[in-house]
């Protein structure tokens, strides 16, 4: 039964995809809406457009202060930083604000799936959504991913299961969101450049368990000691994966590989080989952690072992995500875009098995690249640095890499990596930096990566 919230006044920051699918959902359950955004593209003034069609009050370029004022609660678009200017105003002082996922959470009538950690979430969250309807079960994933929670709220029927991915920004902000099953990939250093210190971010990411009971199932990395202990004795049932090491004992619940198979175990007693390691498509060691999380939650969540394992021979890295997108000439050139902090440019490094052309910049996240020597030293035959971060880049690597800087437009960055690259290599843009400084998104940056990667325009 949808929960009605007639007689409630709800303020919504951000008018992009989540913004207005709270407005929607809101406004079905009978709220009196004011949603506002600082911005005033072309898609944000038809989202207004939209909210006032359907009863509601909206307004792009700006904020009205007295009506935000006017709201019982706040409901914030994933897409706003809790840093954000308008939330220090005076004028809303004191009143509540929630991240849209649990506005969207109250109001869905079926089990949630959630999914958090540093790297991985957005593979493991499709990973799940893509084993789970392979079998026939209506699993439908939302969140920072694909569909806004709020709309996946609004149909009817509703799925038997929603699967959200979570970003530490959302979960900081819950109340009583409370997932059944919960995925934490891994935790690594990240958003330095928004969060006060490392420890205000993971305790964000603690928050998917405030609510856990007796009957919640965690899935966590047992080889990653901070994100398989920061659950701390909050209750329910704990399930490890582990990509490297066998289970510590014969009682673990969890999945690892064993003899190249991945296997799991979701009940004492019940060892299941899923498939050869081999047979997945996606590469690297961080993806069979990531298919092992995944194997997991659908298991959990009632998929079958066949479906699982079909499921897993099928599945593709998701774009931008060490995507190959061009061979040209005997180069293979990677997108591996959505790599923003160090943690997934370490993997992605590690995961090549070709000499490397690294491409390395953007904007700088707060992280030192001093980090990413040890996994640079063995195949990686130059570092070109780019964008705002290029002299910090080379400030961290000169003389212990190969590191040199290209100023000027990223077309420019691309043809000085053709220049570089041998019959045989790899060029990988695994920036571990955001991309706002030359582009308006990392899909951006990939896709321009790709175009002329493809075009062999930079020759
Ligand atoms: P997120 O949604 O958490 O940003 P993605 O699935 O989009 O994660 O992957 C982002 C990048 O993180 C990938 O390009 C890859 O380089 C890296 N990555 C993916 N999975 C993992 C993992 N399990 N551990 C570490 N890094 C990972």
């Amino acid at each position: 039964m949808p929960k009605s919230l007639a007689g409630e006044q709800i303020g919504i920051l951000g008018l992009a995809r989540s913004g207005l699918a709270a407005a929607r959902l809101a406004l079905a359950r009978g709220a009196r809406v004011y949603a506002s955004d600082a911005g005033d593209s072309d898609a944000s003034r038809q989202a207004a457009e939209t909210v006032r069609s359907l009863g509601g009050d909206a307004e792009t370029g700006g904020h009205d202060l007295t009506k935000l004022g006017a709201s019982d609660r706040i409901v914030l678009s994933p897409g706003i930083p809790p840093t954000a200017k308008v939330l220090k105003e005076e004028a809303i002082g004191g009143i509540p604000v929630v991240p849209e996922i649990e506005l969207a959470y109250e109001q869905l009538d079926c089990p949630v799936i959630a999914i958090t950690g540093t790297n991985g979430k957005t593979t493991v969250t499709a990973l799940i959504e893509h084993l789970m309807r392979g079998d026939g079960i209506d699993a439908v994933a939302g969140g920072n991913i694909g569909t806004a929670l709020s709309e996946v709220a609004l149909r009817e029927p509703q799925p038997a299961w929603a699967i959200v991915e979570c970003s530490s920004f959302q979960l900081g902000g819950i109340r009583h969101f409370n997932p059944k099953i919960g995925v934490l990939t891994n935790l690594a250093p990240d958003h330095l450049d928004w969060y006060p210190d490392l420890e205000a971010y993971y305790a964000d990411k603690a928050r998917m368990y405030v609510n856990a009971s007796a009957d919640s199932l965690w899935i966590l990395n047992a080889e990653d000691e901070r994100a398989a202990t920061l659950l701390g004795d909050a209750p329910g049932t704990r399930l490890y994966f582990r990509a490297e090491t066998p289970p510590d004992s014969e009682d673990e619940l969890g999945g690892w590989v064993s003899s190249g198979t991945l296997v799991i175990r979701t009940e004492p007693g019940r060892t299941e080989r899923v498939i050869p390691a081999a047979g997945l498509q996606i590469l690297g060691p961080h993806n069979i952690a990531n298919a092992l999380a995944a194997a997991l939650a659908a298991r959990l969540a009632g998929a079958s072992l066949e479906g699982i394992a079909e499921g897993l021979r099928t599945f593709q890295a998701p774009p931008h995500r060490l995507q190959p997108v061009a061979d040209v000439d005997g180069v293979l050139w990677v997108n591996d875009s959505k790599a923003t902090n160090i943690a997934s440019t370490r993997v992605a490094v590690r995961g090549m098995t070709r000499p490397t052309v690294l491409l390395l910049g953007g904007k700088h996240k707060g992280e030192p690249y001093t980090e990413l020597l040890p996994d640079l030293a063995g195949h990686v035959r130059a570092v070109i640095a780019y964008g705002e971060a290029a002299p910090l880049i080379v400030a961290d690597l000169e003389g212990k890499a190969p590191v040199e800087r290209v100023d000027g437009p990223f077309e420019d960055v691309v043809r000085r990596a053709r220049e570089r690259a041998h019959e045989g290599d790899a060029v990988l843009l695994s920036p571990a930096c955001s991309s706002f400084d030359m582009f308006r998104n990392y899909e951006a940056r990939g896709e321009r990566f790709a175009q002329l990667a493809r075009e062999g325009r930079a020759g």
